[in-house]
């Protein structure tokens, strides 16, 4: 299926919840789900049946995908990769999530969504051990540094990214350097490193079916 290009807060709306799509936005009272929390369209106010069972496995699936902006096809290979792993099998899915480079991009104030990193790094502004790297998906392991190539650190939108970074909490598994736009993997990110509303087992019950 082809990416999502419409109004993100319309997903938000959908799931009832925050995901964090919009930077800034998110994090003020101009956050529609401040204001219409219920799910778009005309009869969404109407709408009062509660989910339980697949629905709410579904609705777990898709707030990952649309929180890390991945496609179906990559976000179930996550899945089929951590099952191959041993440890337990959401917690893996999250860490595969996490240590993507668009992610990491964005937690260490390169830009101030996931999908304004994607775009960082698709544009070819971000390294990875002194190489330059444009795949979004691609996974950083322990000990890799990550940085801003030198002629890209004068960006606007860099500099944008790192003012609103530096107000949002620290990430434990990133040793960050914000004035020199670069950062360490220390470790690999564990289930409490990643504040967000997902419940990842029930991700696993729909995959296993
Ligand atoms: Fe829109 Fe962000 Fe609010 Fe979601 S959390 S509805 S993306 S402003």
């Amino acid at each position: 299926m082809a990416r999502y290009t419409g109004p993100v807060c319309r997903l938000c709306r959908r799931d009832g919840t925050k995901l964090f799509l919009k930077g800034p936005k998110c994090f003020s009272d101009k956050c529609p789900i401040e204001k219409r929390n219920f799910p778009p369209g005309q009869h969404g106010k109407d709408r009062k049946a509660k989910i339980v069972g697949y629905g709410l496995q579904l609705r777990e699936k898709q707030k990952a995908k649309r929180i890390y902006f991945t496609l179906e096809s990559q976000f179930r290979a996550y899945y089929e990769k951590a099952t191959t792993r041993s440890g337990v099998t959401g917690e893996l899915l999250l860490q595969q999530l996490e240590c993507r480079l668009d992610n990491v991009a964005y937690r260490m104030g390169l830009a101030t969504s996931r999908r304004q990193s994607r775009q960082v790094v698709r544009h070819g502004h971000v390294q990875v051990n002194g190489r330059k790297v444009n795949i979004p998906s691609f996974q950083v392991k322990v000990g890799d540094v990550i940085a801003v190539r030198e002629g890209s650190k004068k960006l606007v939108v860099l500099e944008t990214a790192r003012d609103f970074a530096s107000g949002q909490n620290s990430v434990q598994w990133l040793e960050i350097d914000r004035d020199a736009f670069s950062a360490r993997v220390l470790a690999l990110p564990k289930r409490e490193d990643v504040n967000l509303p997902v419940n990842e087992q029930l991700i696993v019950e729909l995959y296993s079916k």
